[in-house]
């Protein structure tokens, strides 16, 4: 069977490989079945060595659903009664995670940075000096949004000095930018198996601290769906999720985590770093500006800045480019206007080139002036 094959620069779901979309395709089963129980567990297992954690140390929890269930889930599930989570806040998905606390009514600081800034330690060090009641630091190692790159282990050494539990928002590093949990002073992170993965939607895990999540078993429980110490204590009691998983995505996974230890770690980062590279010099090449210093972005992302000319229009070169099996995206900044090219997925060098070919007529069939203009001059 052929499958057209787009290539997908939004920042998930990711471009799959064949034999991802194909693994999808099995014989019915119950997911009550012991053999399928079989599947999670090695699932568990595989996700914890892709951030070389010690399963004796640390476990995987399976989610049914987006990437942000596992941030709602940590944010409530982790917090003992009378205490506070810190956000380190310079994007939408930091942004997004002060939302949750909102909605739980959790007590919380929300530390805003400026969303092209990475954050002044001494400042954190401030806030968890005069407030000793903090007990999560919470930030996002590569914020989406823009495709800033926070320098999470520093984060953790500090959280773990005042005694407070790491917890960060993996969504868009996992499986891409090698990641040493314990190195990195994670506590706690996540993912789903869209993005790093390069699998199918709907799977989402949480991989922590085991000592942690028992610990947790008798904190507040602020969610029946949503509980991460009564999701872990399921599994161990039953070998299945509490609750119906997405049974054709965990097969995706399966076969995109074999994928993924095919590929190997440090050559699907040389992968995804040699896609952004070649997306940096199409965007430099036509004239675009990117919104984040090279020098703190991730490396995975890259957020362009529209150009000052009438004949731009986002949706209109977005839509030409799509009819042409490439996906671009808006960006998530509140006061510039951006659009982002993402380097996940099973696409490499060559895609970008055909894209930037594709691209560069789009402009020129709308009649955008190449080199692209700015009013402005912007560093
Ligand atoms: C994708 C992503 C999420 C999850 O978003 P969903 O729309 O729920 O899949 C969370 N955090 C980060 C950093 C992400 O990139």
């Amino acid at each position: 069977m052929s499958i057209k094959r787009n290539i997908l620069l939004n920042p998930g779901p990711a471009t799959t490989t064949d034999t991802v979309k194909m693994a999808q395709v099995v014989p019915d089963i119950c997911p009550r079945e012991k053999e399928f129980g079989d599947i999670l567990a090695q699932m568990q297992s595989d996700l914890v060595k892709i951030v070389h954690g010690s399963t004796e140390e640390y476990t995987a929890v399976l989610f049914c659903g987006s990437g942000t269930i596992n941030m709602d889930i940590c944010l409530n599930s982790l917090l003992p009664e009378n205490k506070i989570i810190l956000i380190i806040n310079n994007g939408a998905y930091s942004a997004r995670a002060a939302e949750i606390c909102h909605y739980y009514n959790l007590p919380h600081i929300n530390m805003k940075v400026p969303v092209d800034e990475i954050p002044k330690l001494e400042a954190i060090e401030e806030i968890l000096s005069s407030t000793p009641d903090i007990h999560i630091v919470y930030t996002t190692h590569n914020e989406t949004g823009t495709g800033l790159l926070n320098p999470i282990r520093e984060i953790g050494a500090l959280a773990h000095k005042y005694n407070c539990i790491f917890v960060v928002d993996t969504t868009s590093t996992y499986a891409m930018l090698p990641i040493d949990i314990e190195k990195d002073n994670i506590d706690f992170c996540m993912a789903s198996a869209q993005k790093g993965l390069m699998a199918m939607t709907g799977l989402s895990f949480v991989i922590g601290k085991i000592k942690l999540i028992e610990q947790s078993k008798s904190y507040p429980k602020r969610s029946y769906y949503c509980n991460l110490y009564l999701q872990y204590e399921y599994f161990i009691k039953t070998g299945q999720m509490h609750f119906t998983p997405p049974v054709q995505t965990v097969y995706a996974t399966k076969q995109a985590i074999e994928e993924y230890f095919l590929e190997g770690e440090d050559e699907k980062f040389s992968r995804h770093k040699s896609v952004n590279e070649a997306i940096y010099n199409g965007l430099k090449e036509l004239g675009f500006k990117e919104f984040i210093k090279r020098e703190l972005q991730s490396g995975l992302i890259s957020s362009a800045i529209y150009p000052d000319d009438e004949n731009w229009d986002f949706e209109k070169i977005h839509d030409y480019c799509y009819e042409r099996g490439f996906t671009i995206y808006p960006g998530k900044i509140s006061n510039t206007n951006t659009f982002r090219l993402c380097s996940l997925g099973a696409i490499d060098v060559m895609d970008i080139e055909a894209f930037f070919a594709v691209l560069k007529k789009a402009l020129e069939h709308y009649n955008v002036a190449v080199p692209v203009k700015y009013n402005e001059v912007i560093q």
